[in-house]
């Protein structure tokens, strides 16, 4: 059984819509696909309909934006309430604060770069969760920039001059209210120090002793190194393992399937999860 457990659509800042985010899994030859888009499960219903329609197994998720003293990390929630308004209310304020920065952003950017902020709002989906892809599409159809790569090597990355944060929950508290929603956490990407900063061990630890149950450990953004740390800090607080694409359409390189999870794995996913079941075909 092919697994993959982390992917976005056009809900945030992936390019396809969530029918075809399905579509593409079950091309790909996926068995299960989850939608985790950032900070929103507006996807979940269009997907739904999409993996009853081409017979491929969805796991609804969500990718929670958290702050750490200033460093964004991000958590993956499987199977959650919807509707349960803890985490609802920490969503809803994210997004909120992720429009206002993107404004900024636009703002800082636009003394430097002919850029509006009406060339990033015609980049994104109404409702959508805004993340600085959406900067660097506006920014690749004003012939700034060719690709969301280089938005990000020139402009876009943690700590650059144009850089502002946004209001996201701290990622103990995004884990237990995950929980409290019926959902199962798993964080993602832990060590990828490539694409920012990272936290330390002790976090994760924290965030373990929250029930937190597994480690996104197989991703692209990992070295083989960080893999392996991860395994053993998997094993040490007694983590599960996950691996996935990350895939973001055709704004990375990222591919369905390029890493995947066991069918065990998703086992305890769908016995720690009280909010919503896995839907099968
Ligand atoms: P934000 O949500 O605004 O903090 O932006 C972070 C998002 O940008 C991540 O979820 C990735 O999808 C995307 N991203 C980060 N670095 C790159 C990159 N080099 N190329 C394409 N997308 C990227
Ligand atoms: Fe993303
Ligand atoms: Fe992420
Ligand atoms: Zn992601």
């Amino acid at each position: 059984m092919r697994i993959d457990l982390h992917t976005h659509s056009n809900a945030s800042d992936g390019t396809q819509s969530p029918a075809e985010v399905v579509s593409s899994a079950a091309e790909s030859g996926l068995d299960v696909v989850a939608l985790t888009d950032h900070d929103t499960t507006a996807g979940w219903e269009e997907a739904a309909e999409a993996a009853a329609e081409h017979g491929i197994a969805l796991v609804r998720g969500i990718e929670v934006s958290c702050n750490h003293e200033g460093i964004s990390i991000h958590l993956l929630g499987y199977l959650q309430d919807p509707t349960a308004p803890g985490l609802l209310e920490e969503l809803e304020r994210a997004r909120e604060s992720r429009e206002t920065r993107a404004e900024r952003i636009v703002e800082l950017l636009s003394r430097d770069v002919p850029l509006s902020w009406s060339d990033v709002l015609e980049q994104i989906e109404p409702g959508a969760t805004v993340g600085r892809p959406h900067i660097a599409d506006a920014m690749m159809a004003k012939g700034i920039v060719a690709e969301r790569g280089e938005a990000f090597d020139r402009y876009l990355y943690d700590g650059s001059p144009y850089y502002v944060s946004h209001y996201a929950p701290d990622p103990v508290t995004a884990v237990r209210l995950v929980r409290q929603a019926g959902g199962v956490a798993v964080m993602a990407h832990p060590f990828a120090s490539g694409r920012g900063f990272v936290v330390k061990d002790a976090v994760i630890e924290a965030m373990a002793a929250e029930g937190m149950a597994g480690l996104e450990v197989y991703h692209r953004d990992h070295s083989a190194a960080e893999v392996q740390h991860g395994l053993d800090l998997a094993a040490s607080l007694d983590l599960f393992v996950t691996g996935s694409s990350d895939y973001h359409g055709e704004g990375k390189p990222n591919l369905l399937g390029e890493n995947t999870t066991d069918h065990v794995v998703l086992q305890q996913i769908e016995a720690l999860a009280s909010g919503v079941e896995v839907l099968w075909p």
